[in-house]
C-alpha cells in the first residue's frame, strides 16, 4: 500500500496554467496591438458539442483571447465545410482553427482535419504537426496529451528511466502522449486492445496513462505501488455517473499520485487549446 496518495487537481493545476497564457495574451497584445484569434467550426447540433464549445468561448474570453465560434447546419455539404476551413486558412486575422468533433453523419472529418493550415491547428491533429513531434521538433501539439504532461510534472516523479504505459494509442491521446514521454527519456510501453497481460504491464509501471474509454477497466491491484496514475478516460458508469478508465477507489490506495474523474485532465485539455492558441498565434507571426 503507498503513503499519502497525492490527488492530481486537474481545476487548481489548469488555472495556473490559463493564468500564465493570461501573462502570455498580454505580452502578445502589447507586442501586436491585437488579441489572439481562436475560431471554432461547430456543424450541427450535437448536445455535448454545443457544450465543449461554449466552455471553449468562455474560457477564451477569460484570458483574453477572442473566440469566434462559425455554426453551420446540420445538412452542411462536405464543400461547405472546406470552403469554410479554407477561408479561415486564408484569413490572416485567424490564429487558430478548430473543428470540433463529431461531424454529422455524411461529413467525412479527415479531409477537413487535413486542410487546416498546420500553422493554424491548434488541436495539433494534422499529419503535419504529428510529424513534426514524433521527430522531436517544434510542433503544435495535441492539448490533451500536454496536459498529462503537467499534471505528471506536477507529480514530481523523475521521468528519466522510468517505465511508462500508455494504454490507447489513438492519434488524439494515446500516440502523442507516448511521444512526449520519449522525449523525457522513459522507456515506454503502448497498449492497446490486442495487448496481452495487461495487468502484468500495469504491473511494473512507474507511470500510468488510462486513454481507453471504458469505464474503471484499470483495477486498483493492477497498479504498482506509488505508481503515477493519469486518468483520461470520460465513461458513464451503470449509474449514470461520470467515471474514468481507472478504478480510482481502488487504485487511490496503490498510487503515490492520481487524476480524479472528473476534475483531473478534463480541465487542462481547454487550458492547454488557449496556449497553443497563443503559440500559434507567435508562431505564424514571428
Ligand atoms: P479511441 O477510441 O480513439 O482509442 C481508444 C484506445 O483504447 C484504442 O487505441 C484501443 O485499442 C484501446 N483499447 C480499447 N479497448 C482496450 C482494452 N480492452 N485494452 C487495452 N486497450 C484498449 O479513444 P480516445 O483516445 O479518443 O479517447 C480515450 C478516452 O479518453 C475516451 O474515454 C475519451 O472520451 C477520453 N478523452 C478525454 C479527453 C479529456 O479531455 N479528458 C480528451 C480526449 C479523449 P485499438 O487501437 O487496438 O482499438
Amino acid at each position: 500500500m503507498a503513503g499519502k496518495t497525492r490527488i492530481l487537481d486537474g481545476k487548481a493545476i489548469s488555472k495556473k496554467v490559463r493564468a500564465e497564457v493570461k501573462k502570455m495574451v498580454q505580452a502578445f497584445v502589447a507586442e501586436r496591438g491585437r488579441a489572439p484569434t481562436l475560431h471554432v467550426v461547430l456543424v450541427g447540433e450535437d448536445p455535448a458539442s454545443q457544450v465543449y464549445v461554449r466552455n471553449k468561448a468562455k474560457a477564451a474570453l477569460k484570458v483574453g483571447i477572442d473566440g469566434v465560434t462559425h455554426r453551420l447546419p446540420t445538412d452542411t455539404s462536405q464543400t461547405e465545410l472546406l470552403d469554410r476551413v479554407r477561408s479561415l486558412n486564408d484569413n490572416p486575422a485567424v490564429d487558430g482553427v478548430l473543428l470540433q468533433l463529431p461531424l454529422p453523419v455524411g461529413l467525412q472529418e479527415q479531409p477537413a482535419l487535413d486542410l487546416i493550415d498546420p500553422a493554424k491547428d491548434v488541436d495539433g491533429l494534422h499529419a503535419m504537426n504529428a510529424g513534426l513531434l514524433s521527430a522531436g521538433r517544434d510542433a503544435l501539439v495535441p492539448c490533451t496529451p500536454q496536459g498529462c504532461m503537467r499534471l505528471i510534472a506536477e507529480s514530481g516523479v523523475e521521468l528519466k528511466g522510468a517505465n511508462a504505459l500508455v494504454i490507447g494509442r489513438s492519434n488524439l491521446v494515446g500516440k502523442p502522449v507516448a511521444q512526449l514521454l520519449l522525449q523525457q527519456h522513459v522507456t515506454l510501453t503502448i497498449a492497446h486492445s490486442r495487448t496481452r497481460d495487461l495487468p502484468g504491464l500495469c504491473q511494473r509501471s512507474d507511470v500510468v496513462i488510462a486513454a481507453v474509454g471504458r469505464a474503471q477497466m484499470v483495477k486498483g491491484d493492477w497498479i504498482k505501488p506509488n505508481a503515477v496514475v493519469i486518468d483520461v478516460g470520460i465513461n458513464q458508469n451503470d449509474h449514470g455517473n461520470l467515471v474514468g478508465d481507472v478504478d480510482f477507489e481502488g487504485a487511490k490506495e496503490q498510487a503515490g499520485a492520481i487524476t480524479p474523474v472528473p476534475g483531473g485532465v478534463g480541465p487542462m485539455t481547454i487550458a492547454y487549446l488557449l496556449r497553443n492558441t497563443v503559440l500559434a498565434a507567435k508562431l505564424r507571426l514571428s
